[in-house]
């Protein structure tokens, strides 16, 4: 940094099994590296990075130490953080206090910033919360109709996820339209496994689709999204489910997997060519549910410059990006097919010419985005 020059690249997935994945890419002379692997913890795993960064064949750097900056991804800022902040002991413990709103989330975020501060004794940490960009939303729009108090006593309020893609892809939007960012209008449509809008008015965000937690809003991969509360109820009490239970089926069994099968929007599509009519069905929802959303926040995100499609769906398929721009046309939203095909793995537009409101497909960079948040702020 400041060049934005990628050194290397990778992952470690699964960690605490004994099939983890450890995946670590070298993209100066592209020298890869893959091995399934007993990972036991974090520091392991960190421990590992270290070794293949430093090392002498595929390494990129001769000693950890040179390492100056480190930015972490927090799910979980709750309210008290709208931009990325470095990462004190004060910051830590508001993490750590907002904890029980993400408990899948934030412990393990903590723990990975616990090893690279002992692992990397030189290095700065910054913290870039999935909440922040979300903090501007007002409270008209982040406020559930439930007890004032009950809701306020336990941070019961909409907080929103996904929030660095949204922010840079507002960012990027800018950008690509030459405009002051301050009045830049858009929605951000984040469309991968997790899937999640953002109603962005002059470069803020006034309202986003996942609320509470993830599970809300757009139909996911393997979430709901949207479903009517009375339903988790009759789970209860007709057929005596747990809460465990309930939040296994709501996250990981219901979306698109519920529906068709499979979370792999490629091979829905295809076996909805083929005729499978779970799938075509699986299609209509997931399209019709984005189709709604974006009908909601014209209405409040007043006139228009985009709506922006990022994310492993949204930056590759035509077909669902068409699927949600159809009959929008009275809207003054109007696709050029040929464009849109293009448009797939690029940074392209692909509205028509008299289209009102321009349609792009911009790809997202959270590993980017956090690096330049973090240089930012180191800098300040
Ligand atoms: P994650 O939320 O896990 O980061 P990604 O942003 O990588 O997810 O998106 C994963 C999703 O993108 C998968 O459902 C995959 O099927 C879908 N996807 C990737 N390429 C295409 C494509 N060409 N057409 C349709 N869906 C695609």
């Amino acid at each position: 940094m400041p060049e934005e020059k990628l050194l290397c690249k990778g992952l470690v997935d699964r960690i605490g099994e004994e099939d983890a994945l450890i995946d670590y890419q070298n993209k100066q002379d592209q020298k890869n590296f893959k091995e399934v692997a007993e990972i036991k913890d974090h520091e392991f795993a960190l421990k590992k990075v270290i070794q293949l960064i430093e090392d002498e064949e595929i390494g990129v750097i001769h000693n950890a130490n040179e390492i100056e900056l480190i930015g972490h991804r927090i799910v979980h800022g709750g309210t008290y953080f709208s931009n990325p902040r470095l990462l004190s002991d004060e910051v830590l413990s508001k993490i750590e206090e907002v904890t029980p709103l993400a408990p899948l989330h934030n412990p393990h975020n903590l723990k990975g910033v616990q090893v690279t501060q002992t692992l990397f004794p030189n290095a700065r940490q910054v913290g870039v919360f999935d909440t922040a960009f979300h903090q501007s939303i007002p409270e008209k729009a982040y406020r559930y109709a439930i007890p004032k108090d009950l809701a306020d006593d336990n941070g019961i309020r909409v907080y929103g996820f996904h929030g660095t893609s949204h922010r840079y892809i507002a960012n990027q939007t800018a950008e690509f339209l030459d405009k002051p960012i301050q009045e830049t209008s858009l929605i951000s449509l984040h469309l991968g496994n997790g899937c999640s809008m953002a109603a962005v008015k002059n470069g803020q965000c006034i309202d986003t689709s996942m609320g509470f937690s993830p599970l809300d809003g757009l139909v996911m991969g393997s979430r709901s999204g949207d479903i009517d509360p009375a339903i988790v109820v009759f789970l209860q009490d007709k057929l005596k489910m747990t809460s465990a239970e309930i939040d296994q089926l709501l996250n990981k069994k219901s979306g698109l997997i519920g529906l068709c099968g499979t979370n792999d929007l490629r091979e829905i599509i295809s076996m909805a060519e083929g005729g499978d009519s779970n799938a075509e069905l699986a299609l209509d929802i997931y399209c019709y549910r984005i189709q709604k959303y974006i009908g909601a926040y014209l209405a409040v995100t007043g006139p228009l410059d985009a709506i922006v499609f990022t994310a492993g769906v949204g930056e590759n398929s035509s077909l669902i990006r068409a699927k949600c721009l159809t009959g929008l046309e009275h809207l003054g939203i109007s696709f050029d097919s040929d464009q849109n095909e293009l448009a797939s793995g690029t940074k392209a537009s692909f509205q028509v010419k008299n289209s009102k409101v321009k349609l792009l497909v911009l790809p997202t960079d959270e590993e980017l985005a956090i690096a330049k948040a973090s240089y930012r702020v180191a800098n300040e």
